[in-house]
Parts: C-alpha cells; sequence; structure tokens
C-alpha cells in the first residue's frame, strides 16, 4: 500500500516536471521569435532587404532607422553610407541615380549636392555674403550688379601686372605666396585679379559678339557668376598654353604650396561638371589656411565643400 502510494507520488512529480519544463521552452521559444520579428534583421527583410545588404547595414541604426522608413530602393544603402551625403537631398540623390545608374555614387552625392540636378545657369541664387572668405560664387550662385568689396588695394607692380587691386588681406596672403616662391626662383605675380561686374559684362558680351553665347559661356562667366567680382580670386600670370603651364616649376610649386597662404586651385581639371569651368590650373581663389587645407587634403572642389560643411 504504502509503496503505491509512493510509485503514485512519484510518477505526479514527473509529470509536474515535464509540464513546468514544457512552459519554460515555449516561452523562451515565443520571447525568441517575438524579439525576432520585431528585430531589424526581420523588419529590413521584411522591407525586401537580403541578407548580404543586411549584414552590410547592421550596427548602423542611423541607416536602419532611414530604410525602414522607406520603400526598399537598391541604391539606398550605398547613397546613405556616401562621404559627403546630406540628408535633405536624399529624394534626389535617388531619383537622380536612377536615371543614370552608370554614375558612381561619389558622383551622384557630388552632382546633385552642387547642383541638385539643374543645368548651368538655370537655377540663379543670391550669394550668401554672410559667409566671408567663403562665399560661394558660381552658375548657381550670382554676385548683385553693385557689389564691390570694400577693401580693395592696389597692387605693387612687383606683384601684378598694372593697376590691378585686390582684397587688402587676400593681398597679404599673396605677398607672403610670391615671397616663398621666389626663395624657391620660382616668379609669380598676378595677371587677373578683381573685376568689376562692367569689365565681366563686356567680356561676357564681347565672346558672345565674336563666337555665339555657347563660346560665351564656355570661356567667360556671365556678369555677377565670376569669382574675380569677389576680390578674393587671383589668375597668376602664365604666358603657356595649359598643357604647358601644368609641367612647369609654377605650377607644380603652386599645387604643393599655394594652400600653406590660403589658397587653392579653384577649377581644377576634369571637374567641369560640378565647377562650370575649364580646368583653369592658374586661377587661385584666396578661402583660408585651414580650409584651403582641408580642400586639398580631401581633393574636393570648392563647390562640394560649400555644399557639404558651409551651406
Ligand atoms: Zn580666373
Amino acid at each position: 500500500m504504502k509503496r503505491r502510494r509512493r510509485l503514485h507520488l512519484k510518477k505526479g512529480f514527473y509529470i509536474l516536471v515535464l509540464v513546468i519544463v514544457g512552459i519554460i521552452v515555449s516561452t523562451i521559444l515565443y520571447i525568441k521569435h517575438n524579439n525576432y520579428i520585431h528585430s531589424n534583421p526581420y523588419l529590413l527583410k521584411q522591407q525586401g532587404y537580403n541578407e548580404k545588404e543586411i549584414n552590410r547595414v547592421i550596427g548602423n541604426n542611423n541607416i536602419i532607422k532611414v530604410l525602414l522608413s522607406r520603400e526598399y530602393n537598391p541604391y539606398l544603402i550605398d547613397i546613405l553610407e556616401s562621404k559627403y551625403y546630406i540628408e535633405s537631398n536624399l529624394d534626389s540623390y535617388i531619383k537622380y541615380k536612377t536615371k543614370y545608374p552608370d554614375k558612381d555614387y561619389a558622383d551622384v552625392i557630388a552632382i546633385i549636392n552642387v547642383t541638385n540636378g539643374k543645368d548651368f545657369y538655370s537655377n540663379e541664387k543670391e550669394v550668401d555674403m554672410s559667409k566671408g572668405d567663403l562665399i560661394l560664387v558660381n552658375k548657381f550662385y550670382h554676385l548683385s550688379e553693385d557689389y564691390e568689396p570694400e577693401d580693395l588695394v592696389n597692387m605693387e607692380v612687383k606683384y601684378a601686372t598694372s593697376n590691378k587691386k585686390i582684397r587688402s588681406h587676400v593681398y597679404d596672403a599673396f605677398k607672403s605666396l610670391v615671397s616663398a616662391a621666389k626663395r624657391q626662383g620660382i616668379k609669380i605675380y598676378a595677371n587677373t585679379t578683381y573685376r568689376t561686374y562692367k569689365a565681366q559684362e563686356n567680356a561676357h558680351m564681347n565672346a558672345r559678339n565674336q563666337k555665339g553665347s555657347a563660346y560665351a559661356d564656355k570661356y567667360a562667366a556671365r556678369p555677377g557668376f565670376s569669382e574675380h567680382q569677389t576680390g578674393l580670386a587671383i589668375d597668376v600670370h602664365t604666358s603657356l598654353p595649359n598643357e604647358e603651364f601644368v609641367e612647369s616649376e609654377t605650377y607644380k610649386w603652386l599645387v604643393e604650396n599655394a594652400s600653406t597662404y590660403g589658397f587653392i586651385l579653384r577649377y581644377p581639371k576634369d571637374k567641369e561638371y560640378l565647377t562650370g569651368f575649364k580646368f583653369e590650373p592658374y586661377h587661385l581663389r584666396y578661402v583660408g589656411v585651414d580650409v584651403a587645407k582641408q580642400i586639398e587634403k580631401e581633393g574636393i572642389t570648392f563647390d562640394e565643400y560649400y555644399a557639404y560643411y558651409v551651406r
């Protein structure tokens, strides 16, 4: 009798243990499943992203947040991972990349940041003068007809061809640059510096009268759209065509040293689609030493720098 009761108890105990284990296991499974369907990998998968894409972004919550807030797009991750990505441009990047799938991402980002996909001279705005030495004048931003810097100074013939003016602090920087070059046996002097709106108007008009407006737009900025009106730009003198000037000691010295004095080469080779200007190896723009160094280090145009860091 006693023995049977004990057996009964034992059986009941085992069943109880089994039930408890069962409850624990199913609770764990439930929690696991529940966690999974609320996890980023699951949600991304539901959104249409494949395993490879998911593994790429896992851990980067900023990117995941954007991916989950939008429809699946095959370009989105690359765009979001691009160095010069600007959030407010996201729709434009996608639109542009969809239209030109062969363009690489860095180009898509740069083009949209600078042009917003618009043609030169098609979307004109006034220059934001509050940016000081970092004002951007290009084929989207123009100066007003009556803008003339207040601190223009006359340049000595030692530093420029006759009757040239430039902003005072740019002159100081340029004089340091010229002296440093001279110590290396290189003679640099300015050829074109500050240019008035009126003078630019005449230059553009003459070019247009001679060879038509397409030619004029290629070789001369429209009035208001020339950086020379800022008093921050200097064309150094050269009598050589570009292909020969880039082989000269002067150009090589400028490439290596201009930033030390706060200047950048404003219109680099193969960047016409961003700057709007053909390669001008002689055109210097003053932006200050720190910015010049950074632009040099990052290998970007001032237009790109402005879009990402200044605007
Ligand atoms: Zn120039």
